[in-house]
């Protein structure tokens, strides 16, 4: 009953618009998204390659796609909440660049659904790491902030040593070569604590949006280095525009 007033009452006052849609908020008390925009979270639905979760075209295509038959990856099942379009895309670009952390749990609930596969028998998350000069200027690594929602225990064992451009609207080949050596074990627990913690592990890497896969592939390789066991990926979005046979990462 409170909370219903106190619903009515910032309504009035504060007039809050919805950061996906700008709908007015009915209960800005429950967020700064509205029900709707996450009800029409674009969700991904099966037939989907058993390891990387893209789309298959069909049932028949059998458990792989062409890329996945194709390549080993480092990376052994990646899943993703939904795909980087339409309200889902804007609710991460509402938590990324317009800060509103408080978004987090929300998506972090969206992708422990998802990827109930991924964590599975899974001892720790760990978030794909920001360089320390982004994270600054951020004021957060967003892949943290989802991470710490998944309920699980939480290493942050990896450090992006090299600062390259965004990697927003690169080619995809340009992306694998940025990445390549981008990633590095953590230097703070000291590597030789982070390399004897991994060691035979199975981690899943979290981060917000899967693109072509290059990030993930790296940073699944330098833990695979370290020797754990096996290497899960789980994303809140996969950017799933046409291409044909998409690279993981
Ligand atoms: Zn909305
Ligand atoms: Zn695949």
């Amino acid at each position: 009953m409170l909370a219903l007033a106190t619903n009515a009452l910032v309504r009035v006052l504060l007039a809050p618009a919805c950061a996906s849609c700008d709908g007015a908020l009915d209960h800005p008390l429950d967020g700064p998204v509205c029900a709707t925009c996450w009800q029409h979270v674009p969700r991904l639905t099966p037939p989907w390659c058993v390891r990387c979760g893209d789309a298959l075209p069909s049932s028949n295509a059998g458990p792989w796609c062409v890329r996945c038959r194709r390549r080993q990856s480092a990376v052994t099942i990646a899943r993703s909440a939904g795909r980087y379009d339409d309200s889902l895309r804007r609710i991460i670009h509402a938590f990324k660049y317009g800060k509103r952390r408080v978004l987090a749990p929300q998506l972090a609930a969206l992708m422990r659904e998802a990827g109930a596969d991924v964590l599975a028998g899974a001892d720790a998350v760990v978030p794909v790491p920001l360089h320390p000069w982004r994270a600054m200027r951020r004021g957060f690594n967003q892949a943290d902030d989802l991470a710490r929602g998944l309920g699980m225990p939480v290493w942050r064992v990896l450090r992006r040593c090299r600062h390259g451009p965004p990697q927003a609207g690169l080619p995809a080949a340009q992306r694998h070569a940025n990445v390549r050596a981008a990633y590095a074990l953590s230097l703070s627990p000291p590597w030789p604590t982070a390399r004897r913690r991994l060691r035979n592990r199975a981690v899943v890497l979290v981060d917000d949006v899967m693109t072509t896969g290059a990030t993930l592939e790296a940073c699944a390789r330098v833990l695979a280095d370290a020797g754990v066991r096996s290497v899960g990926a789980l994303t809140a979005a996969r950017a799933v525009a046409a291409r044909p046979h998409p690279p993981l990462g």
